[in-house]
Parts: C-alpha cells; structure tokens; sequence
C-alpha cells in the first residue's frame, strides 16, 4: 500500500528496479543428552532453573569442560553441509551483558570456527537446482532465557530460567546468496532437513531448537556492490522469515528511492502487526571484546574423526531425491517433496517396491497420505496406512479390481478404520464392474428413464455424455469401469435410435 507521500512503489515496480540480497543466520540447538560445558541435561521444559549447576550458572571458579558428543554433532552437521572442517579450531569469549547471560560473556568461536565454506542446494524455479553457500558453522553455548510473562509477580518484575544456559548450539551463516523470501523459505527448508537427517536437530521452531535471524538489503537491478544490511530477529517461522523479508523489501526500497539511506541495524519482526521495528544500530565485532577463552584449550579434530563420522552419515536429502528419481523414474518435483523427511522416503520406497507403480504410488503419498497427515497434525509414523496396505491399493487399482473413484473411498475408509483395502473392498461390494452385460442393462435403463435427454445429445449435444455417465455410475454405485461405460454409453446414444 503504497503512503500519502507517494514515494513508495508496487511490489512488481520495487522488484523490476531493485534486487533483494539476503544472508541467514540459523542458531541450531543440538541434540545432546547434557549441555555443552558441564553434565546438566539438555532438555526442553523443566520448571525453571531446576537444570542447572554452578558451571551452566557461571558460578566463580567453576571451569567448563567441552562436550564430545556436542562436537560430534556439529561436526555430522559440518559435513552434511560439505563444509570444510578445520583440524584446529579455537573458543573465544564473546562479552556483553545481559541478565540471561550469568558469566558475562559467551563461550563461542569467533576467528577460528569449527567449519567453513559449506553449500545447501535449493530449487533454482526453473526446474533445476542452485547452491545456497555457507560462510561458516562454529559452536557456541546458548544463553538462558528472560521470563516476562506467566509468573504471580509478572506485573513487577521479570524472571530469568537458566535451563537453556550452555545448550550447545550451532551457528549456521549463509553467504548473501539468496534473492528473494522463497529463496530464503526454500533455504531454511532443505537445511532444516538436512540437519533432521544428520540426527543433529528436532527441527523445532516453537521450543525454539532452530532460530533464525534474516539480513536483507537492496541494489539496484544489474549493480554488483551490496547495499547496507538490516539485520531482522524475533522470527519464530519459515513464513514469519518470508513475511518479514517481504515487509524488509518493501520498506528500505521506499527509504532508498526518498533517497535516504539505510542505517545498519537491528530489527525487531512483529508477526501481529506484520512490521518490523528498528531494535539497535547494529554491534560491530569489536563491541564484544573478543579473546580467546583461558579456559578451554583449541579444539583439535582428527581426520580419522572426521572419516569415522563421515561414513557414519545416513544418505542425505539430496542424494535421496537424485537416486529416487533413477531407481523409481519419478520426476525431480515428486522426489524433493518425498525426500525432505527421512521417515516420509522410507515410507514411500517401502510402499513404491511392493507396489510396483512408482509413480502411481507418489501420487498416493504425496497428494492423499501428507494431506491427511497434515489434516490430522501427525507423523508419518503414526499414519493408519500402513505403506503395505498403500501398495495393495495401488494394486487393486492398476490391476482394475476397483475404479479410481472407488480407490480414493476406500483409502478414506482405511485412514478411518486401519483395515486393508482388500477387506473394506471385499466387505463392501466394491469390486468395479466391466461385465459389459451387467453395464448394459444399467445403460438400457437409463436411456428408457431419460427420453428428453437423450433427445437432446441426439440433436448434437454430444457435451450431456458426462450427464449420462453420471446417472449410470449412481446406478452402480460408483463401480463402473468408466472406459468401458464410455464405449458403451456413446454406442447406445450414437447408434440408430431403439
Ligand atoms: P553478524 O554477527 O554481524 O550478524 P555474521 O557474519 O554472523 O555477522 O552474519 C552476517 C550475515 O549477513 C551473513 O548471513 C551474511 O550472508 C549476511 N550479509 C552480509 N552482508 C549482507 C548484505 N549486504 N545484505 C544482506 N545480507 C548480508
Ligand atoms: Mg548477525
Ligand atoms: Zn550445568
């Protein structure tokens, strides 16, 4: 909506004359048993402050001790990311203040990450596939967590729940690679993913276990050299990225055509009101007074750890999809929705080798099994259909037991109930009718009910077949073979009237 002002422009008119530039910063809290720097749990939940020891709380005196498993699974996502990981990387103390921070400072990695110079490919739009590349992955531990709301003395003051202090992170920085919100969805999408099959992450936004924060600028159009950034946290969704990047769009395209320019800083994204608003100018690295942390010697990673994770990796998404559509020829669209969750390809493969149709059965899961998933808000793990029972109804279907109408009440029906569709056909009468005899006699019939309407496709309203075949499938109950009912339907109407 474009202000009173009028310097403001359509979203098609921005676009044509500026392009988006867009980098992403994704926090991903790793799935350890214990926090990073000390035996407390790593879990989501407790009452506050109940996980919690003097290390995680910053206690004087108290030394952190590295987490093997936190560094294995960053290394599983380092390379499911084909990153170059580093043989020595280095912890630094990253200091500010603020009350969910009890040391004073973050243990991260500043100058010498863990990895760097990774890709995570995204569709290109025209079909093909495109390399989002990555600046670098490094560890760090999480802060704990503010607690304004909720308590009996919220309206005074607020709480701080050090439960989430020292969860061990990863910090995931994209290169300014990508050009729009549905590249950035897209982005987030396949790494989510990727990180799900890595067994590194639960992929949860809402308990906040993947957290992103959106930088975004504009040049114009055919203009190598990057504008100024805005740098957008508070994003709790992939669609609240892409909704704030729009938002993003719009806003410093106005700023630059009144020709002001952007100050680098830190945006708040408020999902209700749709908007962003400025936070902070933003921190330079020297605001920080980075060191390295005393405490903790550099983080030497062999490469026999390194192979001996690498070899352990399951295939990973995109390799899934590229086999699936060699071994099971399905187009390229099929296999990155079946293959963006591990459980979803299993189940899919599973169904597709019994049943013998690939294809046939991708429909089956993609437009009828994930909609009833998504309906029902369950995993593919909980699904009624088994994939064996999925397979024996694309079976019954190609070998023409019953008609494609049929097949999706039967599948409704096994969703319901759990039962084979074998049974619900055989119980319920389904079997489709090609008997030509058993459909003529349906045909006669209506034909003798119907003289005006047949008059009517005699005089050359040859478009009333469909209304015909209509009133001979209620008569079946549905179960006409519909290429046979056609033959005969247009025989009996276009033949020399009885
Ligand atoms: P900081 O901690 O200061 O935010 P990082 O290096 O962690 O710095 O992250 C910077 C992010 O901003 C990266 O994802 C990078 O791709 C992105 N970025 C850098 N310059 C631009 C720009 N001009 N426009 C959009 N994104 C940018
Ligand atoms: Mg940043
Ligand atoms: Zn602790």
């Amino acid at each position: 909506m474009p202000p009173a002002d009028g310097v403001s422009a359509s979203r098609e008119d921005v676009l044509a004359r500026y392009e988006p530039v867009i980098g992403l910063e994704v926090h991903c809290q790793l799935l350890t048993r214990t926090k990073i720097f000390c035996g407390c749990p790593n879990r989501f939940g407790g009452e506050p402050n109940t996980l919690v020891c003097p290390v995680c709380l910053g206690l004087p005196g108290a030394l952190p001790v590295l987490s093997r498993e936190a560094v294995e699974l960053a290394l599983r996502a380092a390379i499911a990311t084909r990153c170059q990981v580093h043989e020595v990387s280095v912890f630094a103390r990253k200091n500010y203040f603020y009350p969910d921070l009890p040391k004073g400072y973050q243990i991260s990695q500043y100058d010498q990450p863990l990895a760097t110079d990774g890709a995570v490919e995204i569709p290109a739009g025209d079909g093909g596939w495109r390399q989002v590349r990555l600046e670098r992955i490094h560890m760090e531990e999480d802060a704990g967590k503010m607690l304004h709301e909720g308590m009996p003395w919220s309206s005074e003051r607020s709480g701080v729940d050090f439960n989430r202090s020292s969860v061990p992170l990863i910090e995931i920085v994209s290169r300014p690679d990508m050009r729009s919100a549905e590249e950035a969805y897209e982005y987030l999408t396949a790494l989510k993913a990727v990180l799900l099959y890595a067994g590194v992450s639960d992929g949860n936004m809402e308990e906040g276990s993947l957290r992103c924060d959106a930088n975004i600028s504009l040049r114009p159009r055919g203009s190598e050299a990057f504008g100024t950034r805005s740098e957008i946290k508070n994003l709790n969704s992939f669609r609240n990225v892409a909704r704030a990047i729009e938002h993003e769009i719009l806003r410093h395209a106005a700023l630059l055509d009144a020709g002001q320019k952007i100050p680098l800083e830190t945006r708040l994204w408020n999902a209700d009101r749709g908007e962003t608003v400025a936070m902070r100018s933003k921190e330079e690295s020297h605001d920080y007074r980075y060191f390295p942390e005393p405490d903790l010697p550099p983080l030497v990673v062999s490469a026999a750890w390194i192979a001996e994770v690498t070899a352990a990796l399951p295939e990973l998404p995109a390799d899934k999809r590229r086999r699936f559509v060699a071994q099971y020829a399905i187009p390229d669209y099929d296999a990155s929705v079946l293959t963006l969750s591990r459980a979803v390809a299993d189940y899919y493969e599973a169904a597709a080798k019994t049943a013998g149709n690939a294809k046939a059965t991708s429909n089956w899961v993609m437009n009828e099994v994930l909609r009833k998933l998504n309906e029902d808000g369950r995993e593919i793990a909980a699904s009624p259909v088994t994939p064996e029972a999925l397979a024996e109804l694309v079976k019954l279907l190609d070998g023409g037991t019953i008609s494609g109408k049929i097949a999706k009440d039967v599948f409704e029906k096994m969703w319901a109930t759990g039962d084979a569709p074998g049974a619900i056909v055989a119980r319920e009468g389904l079997v489709q009718v090609s008997d030509e005899g058993a459909l003529q006699k349906a045909i006669d019939e209506v034909i003798a009910q119907s003289p005006e309407q047949v008059a009517t496709y005699r005089k050359g309203k040859t478009g009333t077949l469909g209304w015909f075949v209509g009133q001979v499938m209620k008569k079946t109950g549905g179960k006409a073979n519909p290429q046979t009912l056609n033959a005969l339907l247009k025989k009996a109407l276009d033949g020399p009237a009885a």
